[in-house]
């Protein structure tokens, strides 16, 4: 485990280390420690010095979700029920400049709870352990139906005509709008003729077993569902794809009603670009729909929209904080497979490609020149990866980030917040937003409507 686990060890687990078995089984381990001055020096050299822009996008979009997957009280067998709160919050960013004084970074809270009210969340019911949705034979064919219905119907919907919900989405980023299933997701079965999904057909019957077939069973998120034990981690799973297609779907419907705002643009996304776990292919498609949209915004004259994961955990972002006393202000490095596999990881694969199956965007760290670090993802600027010892090179060209790369670091810098440590202002009101209340989620749609972002027709 890497070094600031020795930071977060506070209380109880220090009895933990200073147990004599335990302490023995230390020693015969290898982990990643804290790096030595020497090697602090030698690290923080690669860094180099960048300015942000001063060119800021008008508008910012911030997303993050909670799940929440309870028992259901005194009920036997164990019955489980999960639940997801996607939240997003628009930020209005001349008002915001507004907010705080030029000495100071902190904000004025009453103009915050201003700014809150410029939120909308969906949400979404998941049967978990025991609950089989709408008569279904077993918890999972539940599961499959009720992720259907709940992003085939309005709820994601960005605008008030069209096919801009989910799974309008789903299949506007696949290869001919179609998705092909080889295999039925409840009996197992192959049947002669695969499961061809497109705009007419996001529904079949399953030959072999006659259950229903979903297009959005692609996504495989059904997968590890059991009868009686605990879905939590599907239901986070869920949260984490269905977080990256809602920010997908909202960017697909301005740029097919209003490119010039969306140039104007950024959209934070809680966390890394990466798709994990069994939806994770999906990932794939994310980068060449933003790579697909950042040069037809380019080929017609606008600026692409800025799009960046936050990452405010992890060994990336425990390394960036180990390491602030040593790194100059206003540099940037960009993360290459052989600095993490040096530094942060101990390990480094020259024919491998870390995030090869999971990640969309390119990882960075800033140091702003108030002294705040910062790890960051923005999108691959690649249409596909290609081969895996390739593309550990291809990802890793600085020159190709520089687009958006200023730009990305204007918008962290306008955003950084003292209040929360590596947080910046918009993720943190979409985390209140996503956290807070279980009040129930409207339609992220009003919201958009109410600032003019879409058009009725
Ligand atoms: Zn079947």
């Amino acid at each position: 485990m890497p070094y600031s686990r020795e930071r977060a060890s506070k209380g109880g687990h220090s009895d933990l280390v200073r147990n004599p078995d335990v302490a023995a089984f230390l020693n015969e381990c290898d982990f990643i420690k804290q790096p030595t001055e020497e090697e602090a020096k030698e690290i923080v050299k690669d860094f180099v010095e960048i300015s942000p822009s001063d060119t800021l996008p008008s508008t910012v979009f911030a997303s993050d979700a909670s799940p929440y997957s309870e028992p259901i009280n005194g009920m036997f067998p164990s019955t489980q029920i999960g639940y997801v709160k996607n939240s997003i919050v628009l930020i209005n960013v001349n008002n915001y400049e507004g907010l705080s004084s030029p000495d100071s970074r902190y904000i004025d809270p009453f103009k915050v709870a201003e700014l809150h009210r410029n939120a909308d969340a969906i949400s979404f019911t998941l049967p978990g352990s025991n609950i089989r949705y709408k008569g279904a034979t077993t918890v999972a064919d539940g599961f499959r139906r009720a992720v259907w219905e709940q992003l085939s119907d309005d709820r994601t919907k960005m605008a008030q005509s069209g096919d801009f919900n989910v799974v309008g989405t789903l299949l506007a980023i696949e290869k001919e709008n179609t998705i092909i299933l080889n295999k039925c997701p409840s009996c197992k079965s192959k049947p002669p003729t695969p499961f061809i999904f497109s705009d007419a057909n996001t529904i079949h019957t399953c030959d072999s077993c006659g259950e229903e077939v979903y297009l959005t069973d692609s996504l495989r998120l059904h997968e590890p569902i059991t009868e009686f034990g605990d879905n939590a981690s599907a239901i986070t799973r869920f949260m984490n794809v269905v977080e990256h297609l809602n920010i997908a779907n909202l960017i697909r419907m301005l740029h097919h009603y209003q490119p010039e705002s969306l140039s104007e643009m950024a959209f934070f996304i809680d966390g890394p670009l990466a798709v994990f776990g069994e939806p994770a292919d999906i990932h794939r498609r994310l980068m060449k729909f933003y790579f697909d949209i950042s040069e037809n915004m380019k080929s017609r004259g606008y600026k692409a929209p800025i799009i960046l994961g936050l990452i405010k955990t992890g060994q990336v972002a425990e390394h960036a904080s180990a390491l602030n006393k040593h790194i100059k202000k206003n540099t940037i490095k960009l993360l290459t497979d052989k600095y993490k596999g040096r530094w942060i990881r101990g390990k480094y694969d020259p024919n491998g490609c870390i995030g090869y199956e999971t990640y969309y965007g390119q990882d960075f760290l800033y140091k702003t020149d108030s002294g705040r670090m910062f790890t960051f993802c923005i999108p691959y600027p690649h249409e596909r990866k290609g081969e895996r010892k390739v593309f550990q090179f291809t990802k890793s060209e600085i020159t190709k980030y520089q687009d958006t790369l200023e730009r990305t670091l204007g918008i962290i810098k306008l955003f950084e917040l003292e209040l929360y440590e590596n947080a910046v202002v918009p993720i943190a009101l979409a985390h209140r937003h996503a956290s807070i209340s279980l009040m129930p989620g409207g339609k992220v749609l009003e919201l958009v409507s109410r600032n003019g972002l879409n058009v009725k027709k």
